[in-house]
């Protein structure tokens, strides 16, 4: 069945879902969005998701057209409408179209869009063996540039990032912030496990607050795990026991080398695992 796509309260077929070429969404980047998972028919921290795009609105002084509620409602309706069990969701609002100029006030009409599909992971060979990223030299947005909290539809930060580590064989980026600490990846949250403790940077090194990282910080307080949110450098993640990345489309994904260098005994290792398989029930329950 070809997609449904909600736009501004109807639904269209995906070849028949379009918006205006003026819309500063295309033209700037002007927007916000999310990336939210179903599994077995049920939308995983909804409210979470819904929260974090009204607050990437608030942030870019965005007024998204529709109360949270109504958003929780049009993303239900959507996922049902496309008969989807198992899947991921897009929810986007742009600024609306308006003239050739950055003026904000100059827009109309925000555009509340919503798109169901099937999600794409890592290959399934690496959640099994694990990954391999490369730091880039394209630093995470500035804080006060684009706040990296702001889940923003500009995200050539990212992308370029992402080309970057595909330039150099790897999946993922390993991203630094503008102090050179590790900050994140063009679209995943970073932990390392030192001695038993599962670490990762602060929301203020300049990282998106991801919705898992937080789901898998719960997980491991309640398996007695203890957890620390703390400024690292690369050199904290080469000599790790541990590390892994998480991220709504990745889920929990060990990472066994960086640069080079072998991680740990370059293998998933046992935390890691655990909470793998913790996130996986959690998401299912
Ligand atoms: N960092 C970035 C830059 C992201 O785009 C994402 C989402 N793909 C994440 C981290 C992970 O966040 P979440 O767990 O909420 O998907």
């Amino acid at each position: 069945m070809a997609p449904k796509i909600y736009i501004n309260g109807k639904l269209y077929d995906k070849s028949e879902a379009k918006i205006s070429v003026y819309d500063h969404g295309l033209l700037y980047g002007d927007g916000v969005f999310e990336g939210i998972r179903v599994y077995d028919g049920k939308i995983f921290r909804l409210k979470e998701h819904v929260d974090r795009i009204f607050e990437s609105a608030r942030a870019i002084k965005l007024e998204i057209p529709l109360s949270k509620d109504q958003l929780i409602d049009a993303i239900r309706k959507t996922v049902e409408a496309n008969d989807k069990k198992n899947g991921y969701i897009r929810p986007l609002v742009t600024r609306g179209s308006g003239s050739l100029g950055l003026d904000p006030r100059k827009t109309s009409d925000p555009q509340v869009i919503i798109i169901v599909d099937d999600i794409t992971m890592y290959p399934p060979e690496l959640y099994e063996n694990g990954m391999e990223l490369a730091t880039v030299s394209t630093i995470r947005n500035h804080p006060n540039a684009v706040n990296p909290r702001i889940k923003s539809l500009n995200y050539l930060n990212n992308i370029l990032a992402k080309i970057e580590s595909i330039q150099a064989g790897c999946l993922e980026a390993l991203m630094l912030n503008h102090k050179g600490e590790v900050a994140e990846c063009s679209g995943d949250n970073v932990f390392i496990v030192s001695k038993g403790v599962l670490m990762t940077p602060p929301t203020d090194a300049g990282i998106l607050e991801g919705i898992t990282r937080n789901a898998v910080m719960e997980l491991a307080i309640g398996a007695g795990i203890p957890v620390r949110e703390l400024s690292m450098t690369r050199h904290d993640l080469y000599i790790a026991d541990e590390c892994f990345l998480t991220g709504t489309a990745a889920e929990v994904i060990a990472v066994v080398k960086c640069d080079g260098r072998v991680i740990g005994n370059g293998k998933p290792g046992p935390i890691t695992r655990q909470l793998r398989e913790g996130f996986q029930k959690l998401v299912r329950s």
